[in-house]
């Protein structure tokens, strides 16, 4: 197992936009070590994502992944998803207003409109290509994460930056404020 180190925002390789595998390569000795260590390292700061950029590798690579994640305990669980690649040939109309975070920008959240429900081709890591057709939790993440592999952060698509918050005055203000409602 080996962790990588998370680029934080204001590294150059956050703003790029990463190259595709060529499916050739995607069974190489290379990329599926880096997949397993983006594996690990995304288990190890519990996110329920993380993109290659975010590793400090400019490839078209996503995992994705929550089980019982402490840093989001009202996600729905995912099964573990490594993403290649990846398109999103449709974007709902409807947007839902959820709160995210980002490994990249440590001890923010804030609230992101984004699609409601998104359909994604991609490779899978044995390059077998896939098509994930998705709603809820799992659309946010997915946009998230593809949204790095073409250098744009979560707070690229704030359109109100008035709930970007400090976790602590997340948990403290807004976490209790969504269980009370
Ligand atoms: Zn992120």
């Amino acid at each position: 197992m080996a962790l990588l180190k998370v680029a934080r925002l204001g590294h150059p390789v956050l703003r790029q936009i990463a190259a595709p595998v060529p499916p050739g390569e995607i069974k190489s000795e290379t990329v599926q070590k880096l997949i397993d260590d983006m594996i690990d390292t995304m288990r190890e700061y519990e996110g329920v994502g993380l993109a290659a950029p975010q590793v400090h590798e400019s490839r078209q690579i996503a995992v994705i992944e929550v089980t019982n994640n402490k840093r989001y305990p009202a996600a729905p669980p995912i099964p573990l998803m490594v993403i290649i690649n990846p398109i999103v040939t449709f974007h709902s109309p409807d947007l839902i207003k959820e709160w995210e975070g980002c490994l990249s920008i440590p001890e923010l959240r804030g609230r992101v409109p984004r699609s409601e429900k998104v359909v994604v081709r991609a490779l899978d890591r044995s390059g077998r290509e896939t098509t994930i057709d998705t709603g809820g939790f799992l659309a946010i993440v997915l946009q998230h994460e593809i949204d790095h592999l073409n250098g744009r952060v979560f707070l690229d698509r704030m359109t109100d930056l008035s709930t970007l918050t400090h976790l602590k005055e997340f948990e403290r203000y807004w976490q209790r404020e969504e269980r009370e409602e």
